[in-house]
């Protein structure tokens, strides 16, 4: 340590919002230099190469081979699969000198696919999966949590190539057992989310999170100990409801109630419920406006293009935009404008209802479409409070299903503790997470897109079934310190430690470090990765500080025991033990405790 390239802090960086990111910066490990962007000092690389290398084994067990991609790549790639534009402001684009468009790499479906229609052209070539280990850059727009969220950050990514779907689902298998065994080794916690709804049988998706309270995504588990991303997860389908007793739709005024809580608060003044309990936001159905940004498609000239929809939802439930949105994708969504409503002047704001959206839309003599979604809690028969399209009135008994219709169903609100999982095992609750690995049956998308094809047995041309398949290295690494630290500081697992000892001479006498040093390259000669502390004129309190920050899993002190007795302490990391031995047998006994560490 005399000579290590490390300067460790007494103090959290002021910026560092989560405790991997403190640590990983006081103990000297990884250094800041922009929002998102840090550099890695020598034990930093250290416990990263550590973690590539547990990858690495992990993915040559299962046949993937590596290669390494640059990650500055031309425009046109991009542009046939539409996610130039698609990646919006979250890519690094920039031109060369000569004009020409370049980006820097999110991730590498593109090139990976033009890499194997270069070099492959029959069923026979595949199956392969071909993985590299690089730095990915995205221009997130709220870099945080240290190393969680970066801008430069490392990635694994794999991708396989198969000639059929059954061949895409074995590489998937095989690639999800593999982020199993990775996971493990890597002493992260996980759980495997569904990160996709569609349709049964279509293509999978999953993800691996990190349960921890520090992520940006929730997910939803059930009973039965599935778990959906909340993107993902669908409403189990509604029951009929039968509603030959509902009166006949009816409008009433309602003044001043452009909110569900006044039109609740004014039902229940003026117009009570004959079964006797209170009206309440349940009963309501309010229509939420939405702009639809889609991007470029042929059918519009090769430009994006905006649309208004109309969401039907239960009024004691929000929107959550990132579902509604996941329903829309590729387009993204957003609330719709003043400048929108001005072009739709039928939408009367706060008492929008059904009868100019939709299928009703054409008997109310209006042009073009407004498409009109209900969200899936909406049953066919269930009955409604809504909006009468215009101001201050209400329509009353309007019947899904009977008084209007709607252009099909989307889920677009909140889910919360309670509600039902789709797997029909119970209610649901939900945990925050780190997205730590993705796995991805691409299907056909980016074969189609970019033409990648081989002959199959009879001669005839076949687009190539892919997969894709992501771990954030540097974010796994961070959930490693999120897992593994105290107070103190760091505690890594061995599996990923800078070293597998930190042997701290302290105290005056120079018996102990003779004795440390000694015993340092018996270590080092059979093997063991030792982090030496001999600095000489550091006060033992503060070495010992340091080895607890730093978090090797084994400390070992040199101190005054070792000159009056000739014994060496050796101690977990994690406290959970201590023995002093002889120094002459202080080898062995490391060696056997590195080993059972492992
Ligand atoms: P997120 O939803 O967290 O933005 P993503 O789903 O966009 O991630 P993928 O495209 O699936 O990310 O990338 C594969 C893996 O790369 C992710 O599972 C995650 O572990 C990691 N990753 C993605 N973005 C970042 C980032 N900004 N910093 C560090 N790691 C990241
Ligand atoms: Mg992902």
């Amino acid at each position: 340590m005399s000579g290590l390239f490390l300067r460790t802090l007494r103090d959290d960086p002021a910026d560092a919002d989560v405790d991997s990111a403190k640590l990983l910066a006081r103990a000297g490990y990884v250094r800041k230099v922009a929002p998102g962007i840090f550099s890695w000092l020598p034990l930093g690389i250290k416990v990263l190469n550590k973690v590539e290398t547990v990858i690495r084994e992990e993915m040559e067990k299962i046949g993937a081979q590596e290669v390494y991609f640059p990650a500055m790549m031309p425009r046109e790639p991009y542009e046939a699969t539409r996610r130039w534009d698609e990646y919006g402001e979250n890519i690094f684009r920039f031109k060369d000198r000569h004009g020409a468009d370049y980006l820097l790499a999110p991730t590498h479906e593109e090139m990976f696919t033009l890499m194997v229609k270069d070099m492959y052209s029959s069923y026979k070539d595949l199956p392969v999966t071909i993985y590299q280990i690089q730095d990915k850059y995205r221009d997130e727009f709220r870099p945080r949590a240290g190393l969680v969220r970066g801008r430069q950050f490392v990635m694994k990514d794999a991708y396989s190539f198969t000639a059929d779907k059954e061949g895409l689902v074995k590489a998937y298998e095989e690639e999800r057992a593999a982020y199993r065994r990775i996971f493990d080794r890597l002493g992260v916690k996980y759980v495997v989310v569904h990160a996709v709804s569609g349709p049964m049988g279509g293509f999978e998706s999953e993800e691996f999170l990190a349960p921890l309270a520090i992520g940006e995504d929730t997910f939803a588990l059930a009973p039965s100990g599935k778990a959906w991303n909340v993107e993902a997860l669908t409403t189990p389908e509604t029951e009929d409801i039968d509603y030959s007793n509902v009166p006949a739709c009816a409008e009433i005024p309602t003044p001043g109630t452009a909110t569900i809580e006044s039109l609740i608060a004014y039902l229940n003044e003026n117009c009570p419920r004959e079964d006797g309990r209170a009206w309440e936001a349940c009963d309501t159905l309010k229509n939420f406006v939405i702009a639809v940004k889609h991007p470029a498609d042929d059918e519009h000239d090769g430009k994006p293009w905006r649309e208004i929809a109309v969401i039907a939802v239960p009024g004691d439930r929000q929107v959550d935009m990132k579902r509604l949105e996941a329903a829309f994708s590729p387009a993204e969504i957003e609330e719709a404008s003043d400048e929108d409503f001005k072009k739709h002047p039928e939408l009367v704001r706060g008492f929008i209802g059904f009868s100019k959206v939709g299928p009703q839309r054409e008997a109310a003599g209006l042009e073009g479409t407004v498409r009109y979604l209900a969200d899936a809690h909406v049953a066919n028969g269930s009955q409604w409070v809504t909006g009468a399209d215009n101001a201050n009135s209400h329509v009353m008994n309007a019947v899904y299903g009977r008084d209007f219709k709607c252009d099909g169903t989307v889920e677009a609100v909140q889910v919360r503790t309670g509600d039902l999982s789709p797997d029909g095992s119970g209610p649901l609750s939900f945990e925050r997470g780190v997205e730590i690995g993705q796995v991805f049956q691409l299907g056909l998308k980016y074969s189609n897109a970019l033409g990648l094809n081989v002959l199959d047995q009879n001669g005839k041309s076949v687009p190539v079934w892919m997969g894709s398949y992501g771990i954030g290295v540097t974010r796994v690494l961070a959930c490693i310190a999120e897992f593994h630290h105290d107070d103190k500081g760091l505690a890594w697992p061995a599996a990923v430690a800078p070293a597998q000892v930190h042997i701290l001479a302290a105290g005056k006498e120079s018996a102990a470090f003779e004795a440390a040093e000694k015993l340092v390259s018996e270590l080092e000669e059979r093997g063991i990765e030792v982090i030496f502390d001999d600095r000489a004129k550091v006060s033992p309190g503060v070495k010992f500080k340091d080895a607890e920050l730093l978090g090797v899993p084994l400390i070992v002190v040199a101190g005054r025991d070792t000159a009056q007795n000739g014994t060496v302490e050796i101690r977990n990391r994690d406290g959970s033990q201590s023995e002093a031995v002889e120094v002459s047998a202080a080898a062995d006994r490391i060696c056997s405790r590195a080993q059972e560490l492992k």
